[in-house]
């Protein structure tokens, strides 16, 4: 493990002052960092036994675990897990979260980011990550009331949270914009802040800290799963993200050419794109007849759970849409003459 890290965190907050610090693994390269740099500050602190590490599970969408060359490699909630154990984090204490919604059972069944998307009509734009807020904030929050309620009453104030998160300024100008510190939540119940670690971590510290790190990082940033190249896709959460770079998204439906269909089927029934730019269904065909980046490996998705998935998927696209598509509607042009050609 490495001994130090090449930037101290800033604005740390006082840790002591927290009834309950919780870091958020998302499974991907910078929440292990992350978990590295936050547990060595709650164990100078001495509050490391006030921890419980989340990890909010995006199901089938997530990169899921591979075999290659007869060796497995573990997906992104496996990893979230590995990545909470590596830092002394006991695993009664990691708490892996998905949204659910009542089955026709009674039971609760879980609930796809991409059958959300499929109801409400609209993919997740600039402007209105809505998914972050579905999928992660909102379910990670709700997992927090049970116990907020009994420390409330035992406290007699509300509870004091920190959510600790693994976002750094090198991904994006949004994520630039955003303070290492702030007060995300303050009612009567609960006050929660936020703490950014490693914001100021470049991408290359982050990828060299790994060199030596004590957990794997996610297959999907390879060529091929063990490559340690580093030329897979840049990030790794949904396999199929919008906001992600086209070459990722290339590269992620060249891997998941199941699950990018199933993207490509919602897009054509609702008649928004997945992109204000470009649709799925344009780069699905670039990407199958005009050439894209080597996939290295092939996910079969072909178990029960996507099975699950496009049922509830298909389900979804039979009712009207919570959204009109106005977005985006004909915004998603082809991506190359070939493509256009063959339209
Ligand atoms: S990975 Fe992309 S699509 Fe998935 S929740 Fe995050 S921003 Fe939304």
């Amino acid at each position: 493990m490495p001994t130090r890290s090449p930037h101290r965190p800033p604005h740390a907050p006082d840790l002591a002052s927290y009834d309950l610090l919780a870091p958020q693994l998302s499974g991907g390269k910078d929440s292990a960092v992350m978990n590295y740099v936050f547990m060595e500050a709650a164990r100078s602190a001495g509050v490391a036994d006030r921890v419980i590490s989340y990890h909010s599970s995006l199901g089938v969408l997530e990169w899921p675990a591979v075999v290659f060359d007869g060796v497995r490699y573990p997906g992104v909630s496996e990893l979230a897990a590995l990545q909470s154990a590596a830092f002394g984090i006991p695993a009664d204490r990691h708490v892996e979260v998905t949204r659910t919604l009542p089955s026709p059972d009674g039971t609760r069944m879980p609930h796809s980011l991409l059958t959300e998307i499929a109801a409400y009509g609209r993919f997740p734009r600039m402007g209105s990550p809505y998914c972050r807020k579905a999928a992660k904030e909102s379910v990670v929050s709700a997992a927090w009331t049970p116990m907020v309620t009994r420390m409330k009453r035992e406290l007699g104030r509300p509870v004091r949270i920190l959510k600790v998160m693994g976002l750094r300024s090198d991904e994006g100008p949004d994520r630039k914009k955003r303070p290492a510190f702030r007060t995300v939540q303050s009612n009567s119940a609960r006050l929660v802040d936020e703490w950014l670690p490693i914001k100021e971590w470049s991408t290359d510290a982050v990828r060299d800290w790994h060199r030596t790190a004590p957990v794997p990082y996610c297959w999907t940033y390879d060529s091929v799963p063990g490559a340690g190249d580093w030329a897979g896709t840049s990030r790794c959460s949904c396999s199929l993200c919008p906001y992600a770079a086209r070459r990722d998204v290339q590269l992620s439906a060249g891997r998941r050419p199941r699950l990018a269909d199933l993207y490509a089927e919602v897009e054509q029934v609702r008649g928004d794109s997945f992109r204000a730019d470009w649709r799925i269904t344009d780069l699905i065909r670039h990407t199958r007849t005009c050439g894209a980046p080597d996939p290295g490996v092939v996910c079969p998705d072909d178990g029960p759970e996507f099975a699950a998935l496009q049922v509830q998927v298909r389900a979804a696209l039979q009712l009207e849409p919570r959204k009109l598509p106005d977005l985006a509607r004909d915004s998603g042009r082809a991506l190359c003459n070939g493509c256009a050609a063959q339209s």
